[in-house]
């Protein structure tokens, strides 16, 4: 048989949020590549005779580099194996699949992307928060809190203004820096600020506040993603303060002008 490697979402974490086109590929492999990022349980659905192969990059031990993996994944497939190169959330979301697919082509090996549901969704799901809403939110931003060079971040000034929910994916240990880069991208201070960690998992936690207060937060568990935009005033979880002011987020702006003129 000919081989063939496909680039597999594996979701945020909880099995059930896998496609079930992704289950029936794990089920088939010959061989599993997997991320860190994919949880324990998913892991035991594939089938003893499968390779497994944990080439995560931040598992504490030293670092599998991007091209051993491409090489792997390429030399396994020309073995003829039904190669899953499985990833967390998406795979097409910061998941470096942009690379590996060159690679395949670049080695003319057949490959198929199959999407999964990324973080930013399954954080926005469990403490249920619209990330886009009509008249307040009108686009959705994913973003990384880190660049692979020390670039800052884009203006996102005007963006916020317009009305933009923000999914920073990879925010960065420290908080306060975070806060700062930010807010130097000219996202206001306060602006109310979801940060979900292990979304999914039965070890999920949720915070609900600002972007100024997030230092005070305290250390999230990785990974954590953060939701910052008005949209999160409608959060099961935001507190009296944020929910009485959620009313006018479902007012057209002409409605709002006129309350504010009462
Ligand atoms: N391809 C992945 C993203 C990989 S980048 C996806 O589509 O979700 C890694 C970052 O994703 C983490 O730093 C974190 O910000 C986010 N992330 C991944 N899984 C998560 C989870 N279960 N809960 C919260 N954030 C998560």
């Amino acid at each position: 048989m000919k081989g063939k490697v496909y680039l597999v979402g594996a979701g945020p974490g909880d099995p059930e949020l896998l496609t079930l086109k992704a289950l029936r590929l794990l089920r088939q492999a010959d061989a599993v590549l997997h991320d860190d990022l994919v949880s324990p349980q998913i892991l035991t659905l594939v089938p003893r005779k499968a390779q497994l192969h944990d080439v995560g990059k931040r598992s504490g031990r030293k670092s599998t580099h991007q091209e051993a993996i491409q090489f792997l994944m390429i030399e396994l497939a020309r073995q003829g194996l039904q190669v899953v190169r499985l990833k967390g959330g998406d795979p097409l979301v910061f998941g470096r699949a942009g690379e590996e697919m060159q690679a395949l082509r670049k080695a003319g090996i057949e490959f198929e992307v199959v999407p999964g549901v990324t973080a930013a969704f399954a954080a926005a799901a469990s403490v249920e928060i619209p990330l886009t809403l009509r008249r307040t939110a009108s686009s959705l931003l994913i973003m990384t809190g880190q660049f692979a060079d020390d670039r800052p971040l884009p203006d996102l000034r005007s963006m916020i203004e317009s009305g933009t929910t923000i999914a920073l994916y990879m925010p960065g240990a420290d908080p306060r820096e975070t806060v700062n880069k930010l807010a130097g991208a000219g996202v206001l201070r306060d602006t109310p600020c979801a940060v979900v960690s292990r979304a999914s998992t039965p070890a999920q936690q949720t915070t609900i506040t600002t972007l100024e207060k997030l230092p005070s937060v305290g250390a999230q568990a990785k990974p954590s993603i953060l939701i910052l935009g008005d949209v999160v005033r409608l959060s099961k979880m935001s507190h009296l303060d944020f929910q009485n002011l959620s009313a006018e987020l479902f007012q057209s702006s002409g409605q709002r002008q006129e309350a504010n003129r009462a």
